[in-house]
């Protein structure tokens, strides 16, 4: 056995210990818990505690957490003592099943948007049995969710898992109309793809835009950037595949299949893929890779920025998040399948995923909405802030031909009927044939490519979830009621591929027509977190998530409220770190160099009165001109900064932002950079692009 063998995994409290560990009858009631999603009896959850808490200690763990996701999209923990005093001054390890199912937090400073009020700030966690307890730092964490004492959540957990029961319930439905009575549950298959920058630690720390901001506000362009393609899959450095190592083995420790490693189009920017699993579990082990990345990164002397842009002018990075339906039976409703029956079923799931992305573009362009990454879509690489399907040239030609009812000229010659004819098989996108596409078929799931990469996968994916389970629901009440099934298929998805066609784009997404013709097609532009956010409070939207009972209008409220309150404050600590680094660091190196450079052109002229001697007092007059431009910017972006409205509602205060304070910071930036392009380098105050970029 390989050393791999035996250390994945190991700190898990996953299903090969627990059957080892447990005895059998707690074992099997647990599974039934896990797998159907029952309550769990506080018996059985004791004798877990029990097992968890023995395995825990013997492998050096002294405390235990709740582990949750709190709305601000980092994880939360606060550790207890295994530790429970006897007489005799002495203590006993104990963690009891009440503890392990239940726990209080208070919590009064993480977010709520209104929706704990800081009088009863106390909130509850519970247990999600559904993703394995783990061992991180001396510490047993137990996954959890996260409420309010009324039951709202306070969290990314809880809508995702009944997001999950959402669509699960409605995919159901629809395979029961297909016979698969032996499909009980469905559940969302997850591998999310998560890009990285890695910069020297010592380089980063001369930096006060890196540290407060996670991005760099200044920076000219370097001579050499990412024209030449050549960082993409290039050959790993040393240094870099120390640390990819490493980071490897941290994450099979912990059980996250870390699978792929490759370096990614900028200069120090790599990704990692890990294998997918059941979503909710994706998003607790996303969060994991992104906390380890960072600790491992440190103790190879580097920083790792997980911010979506951090370099102007080279690509930014992202979450890609491949996405699928697999039933209990191990089936993936997005497989074309190899009967027609199946076909006819994958077209019925195909056109429920076309036509939820269709209606509901606004949402999922606002769940990936961020600060950070309103700098990376719609720019350079990413895709823009547009939503659109690439189905690739077979499956769309299909489609047509099912819509006109014409012939099929691929392999199939004669008229496609549903449920008569299979479906070829379509070859699995290995190459990424369309990096621009936003949201992108590939052969037996989707790619949904907005995602920063700093960002929770759980939102997407909640409304992934959801704008699915509502199309599928709305299927499935026209099918029950359908006399011949058959013919009432065809037609459904023949209306259907009629009525969400314009969502269907192949070219290229960051072609300048595209713009218009999205326009003409109708399609929803969202260009900024302002634009974005709130329509997570309109009618439509209200409605869908409450049918569902994924969110209520209140937490879709405070998710709206929570999100432009961060862009606001993101945006403010951003323009707060330039007016320092302008003022303190950039101004005053500037003017001394200019100084130098007078007084340069003084002793030249001194020297030698007949020579002109223009160059350095060319340079002096240069540099004393960007100086006042860098000045006026300053003093531009400080009184912008001091205008910024106060209103309960954070949108106004977003909309400041975006509106006044954003151009002011561009207009700084610009000034500081020009600077930059002709200040000596030993001058410049903090290491510059090409330093930080190829550093490493
Ligand atoms: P690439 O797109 O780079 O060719 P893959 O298609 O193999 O690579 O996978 C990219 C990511 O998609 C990986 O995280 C992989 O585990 C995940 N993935 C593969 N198949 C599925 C599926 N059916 N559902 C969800 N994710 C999947
Ligand atoms: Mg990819």
């Amino acid at each position: 056995m390989s050393s791999m063998d035996q250390t994945f995994g190991i700190n898990v409290f996953n299903d090969f210990v627990m059957r080892e560990r447990l005895p059998r009858e707690t074992y099997r009631t647990l599974h039934k818990t896990i797998d159907d999603g029952r309550r769990l009896d506080p018996q059985v959850a004791s004798v877990v505690a029990n097992a968890m808490k023995d395995w825990a200690i013997e492998r050096g763990a002294t405390h235990y957490t709740h582990w949750f996701q709190p709305l601000n999209s980092v994880t939360a923990e606060k550790h207890d003592a295994f530790i429970a005093p006897v007489p005799g001054g002495r203590v006993i390890s104990e963690f009891s099943g009440k503890e392990l199912v239940r726990g209080e937090a208070d919590a009064s400073s993480l977010p709520s948007g209104g929706l704990r009020s800081t009088f009863e700030a106390r909130g509850y966690t519970a247990w999600d049995p559904t993703s394995y307890a783990f061992i991180k730092d001396q510490t047993l964490c137990i996954p959890t969710a996260y409420c309010s004492y009324s039951g709202e959540a306070l969290d990314k957990k809880t809508p995702l898992l009944r997001s999950m029961e959402a669509v699960s319930r409605q995919a159901v439905r629809v395979l029961k109309l297909f016979g698969r009575d032996d499909c009980t549950r469905v559940v969302p298959s997850v591998g999310p793809e998560q890009e990285y920058f890695l910069v020297d630690k010592a380089l980063y720390d001369r930096r006060s835009d890196l540290i407060f901001a996670g991005r760099t506000l200044f920076g000219a362009y370097p001579p050499k950037g990412q024209e030449l393609g050549d960082h993409f899959f290039g050959t790993i450095k040393p240094r870099v595949q120390a640390f990819m190592t490493e980071l490897n083995e941290e994450l099979w420790k912990l059980g996250v299949l870390a699978k792929t490693e490759h370096n990614e189009t900028a200069p120090a920017q790599h990704e990692m893929a890990p294998i997918y699993s059941v979503v909710n579990v994706a998003c607790d082990h996303n969060q994991l890779t992104m906390e380890i990345m960072k600790k491992v990164a440190g103790r190879h002397g580097l920083m790792c920025l997980l911010n979506e842009k951090p370099f102007e002018g080279v690509n930014g990075s992202g979450k890609h998040n491949n996405w699928s339906l697999t039933t209990n039976t191990g089936y993936n409703l997005l497989e074309p399948g190899d009967s027609p029956y199946e076909s006819a079923q994958f077209l019925l799931f195909l056109m429920s995923v076309i036509k939820a992305v269709d209606e509901h573009q606004d949402m999922l362009r606002a769940s990936v909405a961020s600060a950070g990454n309103d700098h990376r879509l719609g720019g350079f690489e990413a895709p823009p802030a547009i939503i659109s399907i690439f189905l690739g040239d077979e499956l769309t030609e299909i489609l047509e031909a099912l819509e006109s009812g014409a012939s099929y000229n691929g392999r199939e010659k004669t008229d496609m009927a549903i449920g008569v004819h299979m479906l070829p098989k379509f070859p699995r996108d290995t190459t990424d044939r369309n990096r621009t596409s936003p949201f992108a078929f590939t052969g037996n799931k989707f790619e949904f490519r907005m995602l920063g990469s700093s960002a929770s996968i759980s939102t997407a994916n909640v409304v992934l979830n959801t704008i699915v389970a509502e199309s599928l629901r709305q299927f499935a009440d026209e099918l029950e009621g359908a006399d011949r099934f058959q013919e009432a298929l065809h037609d459904l998805i023949v209306r259907n591929i009629r009525e969400h066609k314009r969502i269907i784009f192949n070219g290229n997404n960051y072609a300048e027509d595209w713009l218009a013709e999205a326009e003409r097609r109708g399609l929803t532009r969202l260009d900024t977190t302002v634009d974005a956010l709130p329509c997570y409070t309109s009618e439509k939207n209200i409605r869908l998530f409450s049918t569902h009972r994924v969110l209520s209008e209140s937490e879709l409220k405070s998710r709206r409220d929570i999100g432009l309150d961060s862009y606001a404050k993101m945006t403010g600590i951003e323009a707060k770190t330039m007016l320092m680094m302008a003022r303190r660091e950039i101004l005053p190196a500037v003017l001394r160099y200019a100084g130098d450079m007078a007084e340069a052109a003084n002793r030249l002229r001194s020297f030698n009165p007949e020579q002109p001697h223009t160059a350095a007092a060319a340079l002096a007059a240069k540099l004393s001109c960007g100086c006042d431009r860098l000045h006026k910017g300053i003093e531009a972006l400080e009184s912008a900064m001091s205008g910024i409205p106060r209103s309960p509602d954070p949108l106004t205060e977003a909309g400041y932002m975006k509106n006044v304070v954003l151009p002011a910071m561009q207009e700084l930036r610009s000034a500081a950079d020009d600077l930059e392009r002709i200040t000596d380098r030993k001058a410049w105050p903090f290491p510059t692009y090409d330093e930080l970029l190829f550093n490493v």
